[in-house]
């Protein structure tokens, strides 16, 4: 039910965004929905179509989902690396979408082979723009 929350938040935050450009009819918003997110894409589009009818400046708004690569950031030699082309077996690549901290488990930088990056990019859902009516 975590889809629902989010888009929910996803939903209002848009439309705080639109009054604050003055935008009284959203028409599309871009959502960004990053590749490591833990969550079920098609229930979140699905919450999103759904929802966004109990807002009145959301109602005809679409929702663009723009997926967002996962990056790392090598801590020991600062080298910035995507999870494609890493993954060893889709396995193990299914797991780490679903759970983000095992990616230290599987992934080490293909640079210096240090097991000690961050996550930089991928984790998160945040809307990108907004298009709309004055
Ligand atoms: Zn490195």
């Amino acid at each position: 039910m975590h889809e629902w929350a989010l888009a929910e938040s996803v939903i209002k935050a848009a439309v705080e965004h639109a009054g604050a450009e003055k935008i009284k009819t959203l028409k599309e918003a871009g959502v960004v929905f990053g590749e490591l997110q833990a969550l079920d894409k098609e229930i979140f589009i699905f919450a999103l179509e759904e929802l966004r009818k109990q807002f009145p400046g959301a109602k005809a708004c679409r929702f663009r989902i723009i997926k967002e690569p996962a990056a790392f950031l090598c801590k020991a030699c600062s080298h910035k690396f995507l999870l494609k082309g890493l993954e060893k077996t889709m396995d193990e690549a299914e797991f780490i979408h679903f759970v983000p901290e095992m990616a230290h488990t599987f992934l080490k930088c293909p640079k210096c082979k240090s097991p000690d990056f961050e996550i930089a990019a991928g984790r998160g859902v945040s809307i990108s723009y907004i298009k709309g009516a004055k």
